[in-house]
């Protein structure tokens, strides 16, 4: 945890905090923070800063906070991934929101197994959790946004074409395509495969909507291992 992110309902008064639970313990053992040792800390969708410990007891610790600084820059991408196995998920999203993505859309396709949609990692309340491990991790305070679509087809006639106008469409492919150009300099929308990949179909409608279809070589990667490959080879 390099940044403490903080809740609305942490603070007792304009500028103080009480911290308890996980992140206390973390805190705690972690860090072994004694009163007046600062840590950086942050305000879920809002500016970060520098927290002070003031008081410590067995259960919690209060620490005064000053946030006057700007989280880093966001990555301009859409993902779009077919929805993962649920293990997979979690450190997808993990990854995702360290690297500093705002909008992912899980998306089911013909090789999604439909028993994914069930799981309980999909809650809003299990993904906000898995989005904060990967805040904290990267000193970051915007939660990225998880749109949920079970539909393939309605998602890609209805919403597609908007979300990715004026951004470079493309389409994460192992079978053709060209190789993924690197750090093209404009926004983008990505979109990533499930574990069998998309079916021939789902990339000539992709194709269809000006998505062009890239590679990363022969080597068929793990999707937890393509989307940060993906992500670095745009982005940096
Ligand atoms: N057997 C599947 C296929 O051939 O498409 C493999 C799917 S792979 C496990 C899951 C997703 O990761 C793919 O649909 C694709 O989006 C991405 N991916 C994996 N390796 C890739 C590569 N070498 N080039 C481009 N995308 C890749």
């Amino acid at each position: 945890m390099n940044l403490i992110l903080l809740k609305e309902n942490d603070f007792t008064s304009p500028g103080r905090v009480t911290i308890r639970g996980r992140r206390f313990t973390h805190i705690q053992t972690v860090h072994r923070a004694a009163v007046g040792d600062q840590l950086t800390a942050g305000l879920i969708n809002n500016k970060m800063g520098t927290a002070t410990v003031t008081h410590l007891t067995p259960s919690s610790i209060e620490m005064d906070v000053t946030l006057d600084q700007d989280p880093p820059p966001a990555l301009d991408l859409t993902l779009v991934m077919a929805l993962p196995r649920p293990k997979m998920l979690k450190r997808i999203l993990q990854t995702v929101t360290s690297l500093g993505v705002k909008r992912i859309y899980l998306v089911n396709t013909w090789r999604v197994e439909k028993g994914f949609w069930s799981s309980p990692v999909l809650e809003q309340e299990s993904l906000e959790e898995h989005i904060t491990l990967g805040l904290e991790q990267a000193k970051d305070t915007i939660m990225p946004q998880v749109f949920l679509r079970r539909l393939f087809t309605p998602f890609v006639k209805e919403e597609l074409e908007t979300l990715s106008r004026d951004t470079l469409k493309l389409v994460a492919h192992p079978k053709g395509g060209r190789v993924c150009p690197c750090h093209p300099g404009q926004p983008i929308t990505l979109a990533m495969g499930p574990e069998g990949g998309f079916i021939d179909r789902e990339v000539e409608t992709f194709e269809r909507l000006g998505f062009e279809n890239v590679s990363l070589g022969e080597r068929i990667l793990r999707l937890e291992t393509a989307v940060p490959v993906l992500i670095s080879r745009l982005f940096t």
